[in-house]
């Protein structure tokens, strides 16, 4: 089962990421996340990266392009795999489908979780993620049990940089320019299935997993 998950900044692609690769047993894969990592650890990928990611605007294509290769070569996405932030841009989608094509797999299902632009402000200023295991919080919609503290792992919830009203401003606008003719062009292809992200996160997720189910013929 090959997934993608698409959406503006704030949807909700991370929070329900877990829940959906626990449901199919499938790994999810977040670019972000990996991006996180690596600027964390200090990487030479995580300085070249550092700036764009600061700013709100996307990694060039090849440095993402070189990570997505080698996630996708490991074992555990023989059996699938659920891509969380990518494809971004037309570029990254077109290469993605040539790499499935060689290995003989096809995508699935692309999921669009779709929420207004004033929501989503409100989302990302207000999200908090664990910085030891990057599990997602919200001051009002997704506390955490103890203040400040990982419900998962003990580790300190900590706010994004690029979480900051400027950059999440200037991330919505590189969604629209950049990522959202991504919708066009998997609608084109029959993969589309949209979801209402503004929903409660279970509902949401149920929405999703019922599309998959219908889609699978299940
Ligand atoms: P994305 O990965 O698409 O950028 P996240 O999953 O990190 O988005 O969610 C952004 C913020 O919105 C987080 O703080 C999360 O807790 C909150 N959130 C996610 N889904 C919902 C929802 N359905 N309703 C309310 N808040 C949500
Ligand atoms: P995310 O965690 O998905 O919100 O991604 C955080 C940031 O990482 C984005 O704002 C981009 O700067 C960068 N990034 C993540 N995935 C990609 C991608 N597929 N293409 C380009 N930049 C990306």
């Amino acid at each position: 089962m090959q997934l993608i998950l698409l959406g503006p900044p704030g949807a909700g692609k991370g929070t329900q990421a877990t829940r959906i690769g626990e449901e199919f047993g499938i790994p999810p894969i977040s670019t972000g996340d990996m991006f996180r990592e690596a600027i964390k650890k200090k990487t030479p990928l995580g300085e070249e990266v550092a700036q764009y990611i600061q700013a709100g605007e996307l990694v060039p294509d090849e440095l993402v392009l070189g990570i997505v290769r080698d996630r996708l070569a490991q074992p555990d996405t023989a059996v699938g795999f659920l891509l969380d932030g990518f494809p971004r841009t037309l570029p990254q989608a077109v290469v993605l489908d040539q790499y499935l094509t060689e290995k003989g797999q096809k995508l699935t299902v692309v999921i669009d979780i779709e929420v207004d632009p004033e929501i989503l402000v409100m989302r990302l200023s207000g999200r908090r993620i664990c910085q030891e295991c990057g599990a997602v919080y919200h001051i009002l919609t997704k506390k955490e049990q103890q203040a400040g503290i990982c419900d998962h792992c003990q580790g300190r919830l900590i706010q994004r940089e690029d979480d900051y009203e400027a950059t999440v401003r200037n991330r919505l606008t590189v969604y629209t320019n950049q990522t959202a003719p991504l919708i066009k062009y998997y609608r084109d292809a029959g993969l589309l299935l949209q979801i209402d992200g503004a929903q409660p996160i279970s509902a949401v997720y149920q929405g999703i997993i019922t599309g998959i189910r219908q889609r699978l013929g299940q």
